[in-house]
């Protein structure tokens, strides 16, 4: 017979101090459970680019945080926040051979709690979701998991500085690269999607913001900009008293067998070269400004990109229940990495955080496809698969989903151009 898993007296492993886990160890130590949280990194480590939050992903949360409002998260999270943003954003689409609008949805509304959107920086929003309560939590950085074993309950883990520990269950938090996923589900590659991403940071001075970007982006964090089947988001990521710093991205299909862009098995210092070929591909889509200016030959060249190899995962429901058999439960991108471009992979990774730990919590549990055992050990795993029950469809339709939106957002110029005309002529 199964032991007591009581999760009161072992504490929780958390692998990963990314949004996903840092989100799950905030709930947890404000419900009183134990846990633990291991980042294979340093607590300097930066992950500064922004991503948008959704409505009905960071609601829920904050719901669960106590009723926090809108205002005070995007005021402690938005790239602007130094300057007395709240992270808002146009979701236009402005042709880069013209620099004029598009595409032009009703503009988010920017008072506060009916906010559908906002920009986060996502470094902040790790900072804050590790220091908004009162009990603080339990962090260890470059503690990267080497190993572990036994079963729900009973866990011992295993770090490559050689520091071990003992807990009731493992969450995996540790991305789209997952190790505890690779040690237990080795079968599972992340499937590389075929398309060409390059990314870049660029720093500008307030004059130089307020002259060259200011007028096209005015006070939205995102300048949304398509071309003839590529586009180039240019984002704001911090905004503070030394000046402002920006992404740019510039991404499109690959195209045919030998796309010179397409390098998905480089080393990291091959995907930190700059490609001739990029240069000259930018070059001959004749940008107009402010796009011409950030990703001009001389600015890419002074401060560098990166090739990003855009990967997706999913992982089935039946390796879900074998891993939770053996203590395992995934939040994030460890088991649903999807395209960036469809800007949900962040908001579902919270979602999960906030569903795993209601049922976690649900003492009013019954029912469900394990309940038959009454024993107590058992009730632990029914509360798990009550949580994949509710996240498993929504997580397999946002992969799907964001792969759909690459072709969209990837057409070709005719196809927008007709689309804008086609909007331009409804009844307002
Ligand atoms: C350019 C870009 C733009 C994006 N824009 C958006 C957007 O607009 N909206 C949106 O919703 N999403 C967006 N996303 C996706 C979003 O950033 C991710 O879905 C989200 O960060 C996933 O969070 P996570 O905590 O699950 O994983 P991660 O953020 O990857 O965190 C995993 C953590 O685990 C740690 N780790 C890994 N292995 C180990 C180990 N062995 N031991 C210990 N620790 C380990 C890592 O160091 C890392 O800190 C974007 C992503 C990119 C790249």
């Amino acid at each position: 017979m199964r032991e007591f898993t009581d999760l009161s007296r072992k504490p929780v492993l958390i692998i990963g101090a990314g949004i996903s886990g840092l989100a799950t160890a905030r709930l947890l130590t404000q419900h009183c459970i134990p846990n633990v949280v291991f980042e294979a990194s340093s607590a300097d480590r930066n992950q500064g680019f922004s991503i948008t939050l959704r409505k009905w992903a960071y609601e829920p949360l904050l719901h669960e945080l106590g009723d926090i409002s809108t205002e005070t998260l995007a005021k402690a999270i938005a790239p602007d926040r130094h300057v007395g943003g709240a992270g808002s954003l146009d979701q236009a689409l402005r042709d880069v051979s013209s620099g004029q609008k598009l595409i032009a949805p009703e503009p988010a509304k920017d008072g506060t709690s009916d906010r559908k959107m906002f920009r986060a920086n996502r470094n902040a929003l790790r900072v804050w979701l590790r220091d908004c309560g009162e009990q603080e939590v339990d962090v260890r950085y470059r503690h990267k998991l080497k190993s572990f074993q036994g079963e729900l309950g009973n866990l011992k883990v295993e770090f490559e500085n050689g520091v071990n520990f003992e807990g009731s269950l493992i969450i995996a938090a540790d991305g789209v690269h997952s190790t505890v996923r690779q040690h237990m589900l080795a079968h599972i590659n992340p499937e590389i999607v075929p398309v060409v991403v390059f990314h870049g940071d660029f720093h500008l001075s307030h004059e130089e913001f307020n002259t060259i970007i200011k007028p096209s982006i005015g006070d939205s964090n995102i300048l949304g900009g398509v071309g003839d089947s590529f586009n180039t988001p240019i984002t704001v990521s911090n905004i503070n008293e030394k000046g402002v710093d920006l992404d740019w991205s510039y991404s499109r299909a690959v195209r045919g067998d030998n796309d010179p862009l397409f390098n998905p098995y480089g080393t990291q210092d091959q995907l930190r070269q700059i490609p001739n070929d990029l240069l000259y591909e930018l070059e001959s889509a004749k940008l107009a400004s402010p796009f011409s200016y950030v990703l001009s030959a001389e600015h890419i060249q002074k401060n560098g990109l990166f090739n990003w190899v855009s990967r997706s995962v999913f992982v089935s429901r039946s390796d879900l229940n074998s891993a939770l058999e053996q203590g395992v439960v995934f939040v994030g991108d460890s088991w649903h990495a999807m395209p960036i471009f469809g800007g949900e992979g962040g908001n579902h990774a919270l979602l999960d955080t906030v569903e795993l730990s209601k049922a976690l919590l649900d003492n009013s549990f019954q029912g469900g496809r394990k309940m038959e055992n009454e024993e107590k050990g058992h009730l632990l795993e029914a509360r798990l698969h009550n949580y994949y029950d509710g996240a498993y469809k929504r997580c397999h339709d946002a992969v799907r989903r964001c792969r759909q939106r690459f072709g969209l957002l990837h057409r070709p110029i005719e196809e927008w151009r007709m689309l804008a005309e086609q909007k331009s002529q409804q009844p307002t």
